[in-house]
């Protein structure tokens, strides 16, 4: 019986990669012009850490978690997202006391215990960007012109959606209001919308249902409720996106998974994916970093899905290659081997790529094989002597001494 790699799980090959270190390369760059600096964080957290940030009710607590008994010690959980853990490292090492806002980025696993399918994974990697510590509004626009930017270099397609889903002001009043519609529907909700009412009634818009979706098109939105506040907030993260040349579409039903978010709530969607659309979400989160135990602290951020942003490229026919090397060493059955990997090694420290033949392939094999790389120099050694091959240029032999400094 041969072993495969477990349901959810994949495996992402040399020839996939090109595609993944596009699109994490464009990250990096990007992060780094907006002045996101990198964190790392570790593959599992207290149980207890996503427990109180993600809201009893959300999927990712209520069936998704990663669960498991330390040695019986204490319960772990492998990290379904990235947010908290972040929030998490801010609090425990006090980056309130360095300049706010503190501005990370992540790229790591997330592990979530979901039924898979197309963009749907049991493992997935994930894009993390948070500035934590501002309530600035020009903070939000930054945020989301960043992952605009990013998807815009990527070629890809994608509509952003914004909406504002209030704070501690407001919503409580707006959610009675939401609530009594929901009475007065109780009948024609599904049981998920009535298991969200339990803890957190905004999250019923959150669903994947057709008819439930189309039913709360007559319910009653946040935005209508907003506060002066709330209200002056979103209208200036609209003013800088729009000065940011960043396109939205209002989406006054748009809300988020999690019970930490507030305030600004956004999400890109890209055509093709099927009912997976979402590449990237995210918003405000005020009160995550005081719920598990640092001071009031306010904070937006965004998480981005890499293997849903690597299959909407391929979607649209994207094709990406490894780079070409830059020299191919032939070798004839007689050519001084030790010298090749010699050479070959003085030029890697030099930083060029080269390759050579390791399974005996014929003199028309290697070439072949040396086409196939995209080498842009091909060598042919042979016993005392080697021939350079550019392409447009005639051949030419000479000695090792002389290949030494032709290649330097
Ligand atoms: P969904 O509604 O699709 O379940 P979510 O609300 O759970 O998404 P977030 O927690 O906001 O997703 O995660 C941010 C992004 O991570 C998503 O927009 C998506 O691109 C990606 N993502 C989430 N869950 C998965 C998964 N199981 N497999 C692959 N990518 C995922
Ligand atoms: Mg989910």
């Amino acid at each position: 019986m041969s072993i495969e790699a477990p349901k959810g799980t994949h495996d992402v090959l040399p020839r996939e990669w090109p595609a993944w270190q596009r699109v994490l390369d464009e990250a990096e760059r990007l992060c780094a012009a907006y002045g996101y600096r990198r964190i790392v964080t570790p593959t599992f957290e207290e149980t207890e850490l996503f427990a109180r940030s993600s809201g009893e009710a959300s999927d990712i607590v209520s069936k998704e978690m990663y669960s498991f008994e330390d040695r019986g010690e204490r319960s772990l959980t492998l990290r379904p997202e990235g947010t908290a853990q972040v929030c998490r490292a801010y609090a425990e090492h006090g980056l309130q006391r360095e300049p706010q806002p503190v501005k990370t980025w992540l790229v790591a696993p997330m592990f979530r215990y979901a039924k898979p399918q197309k963009g749907r994974y049991r493992e997935f990697w994930q894009l993390n960007v948070e500035a934590i510590g501002c309530e600035d509004p020009a903070v939000d626009a930054e945020l989301i012109a960043l992952q605009d930017a990013w998807l815009k270099a990527l070629g890809l397609e994608t509509t952003l959606l914004l909406n504002s889903i209030g704070d501690r002001a407001c919503r409580p009043a707006y959610l009675e209001r939401l609530e009594a519609w929901l009475d007065e529907h109780s009948s024609e909700l599904d049981a998920e919308a009535r298991h969200k009412r339990e803890t957190s009634s905004l999250r019923v818009f959150d669903t994947k249902n057709p008819e439930l979706a189309a039913l709360l098109e007559g319910a009653p939105t946040i935005g209508d409720a907003l506060c002066a506040e709330c209200r002056e907030h979103f209208e200036a993260v609209k003013r800088y996106l729009d000065a940011c040349g960043v396109a939205y579409e209002l989406a006054p039903r748009l809300v988020r998974g999690l019970d930490y978010y507030t305030r600004t709530t956004f999400e890109f969607v890209a055509p093709g994916l099927g009912a997976q659309d979402t590449v990237s979400a995210g918003g405000r989160y005020d009160y995550l970093v005081e719920t598990i135990g640092g001071p009031p602290t306010p904070a937006v951020g965004f998480a981005s899905g890499i293997e849903r942003i690597v299959l909407s490229l391929e979607e649209q026919g994207e094709h990406f290659e490894h780079p070409a090397i830059d020299v191919f060493f032939v070798c004839e059955p007689d050519a001084p081997r030790e010298r090749v990997l010699a050479l070959m090694t003085a030029l890697r420290a030099q930083g060029r790529s080269c390759e050579t033949d390791f399974a005996g392939r014929s003199l028309k094999g290697q070439l072949t094989q040396a086409q196939r790389l995209g080498a842009n120099l091909i060598v042919i050694a042979a016993a005392g002597q080697a021939t350079l091959r550019r392409s447009g240029k005639p051949d030419e032999t000479m000695s090792y001494e002389m290949l030494e400094e032709e290649l330097a």
